[in-house]
């Protein structure tokens, strides 16, 4: 069987920050999997003490979203937070300076 990489993972690299829509948690990548990642998942227990335990996840690539990189075009360089939606999402520099085809459909629709 052949295994096919998620197109979301070309981006990601060990260390990076990713949120998963599916658990509405941040955290940083472990290790990358053809299509998903392995993240430590802190979170307080209160069965015999309140203890703070961290525990391995496997979120698929289709749930995340890397904020490490720019949502438009994957790059690195010269990051932009952007807060309008509460997810710090990255925007690069040149990206930013070009509104998303999206952004000028909304605005378009107004008119
Ligand atoms: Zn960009």
């Amino acid at each position: 069987m052949k295994i096919i990489q998620h197109p979301r993972m070309r981006d990601i690299v060990i260390g990076d920050e990713v949120y998963s829509y599916e658990h509405r948690l941040f955290a940083r990548v472990e290790e990358v999997f053809p299509a998903a990642v392995c993240v430590k998942v802190a979170f307080l227990s209160f069965r015999q003490r309140v203890e703070m335990l961290i525990a391995p996840q496997l979120w698929r690539a289709d749930d995340i979203e890397n904020l490490s990189v720019c949502r438009y075009c994957g790059g690195r360089e010269q990051l932009a937070t952007t807060a309008q939606t509460g997810i710090p999402l990255r925007v690069c520099e040149r990206c930013g300076m070009v509104p998303p085809e999206q952004y000028m459909h909304e605005l378009g629709s107004r008119q």
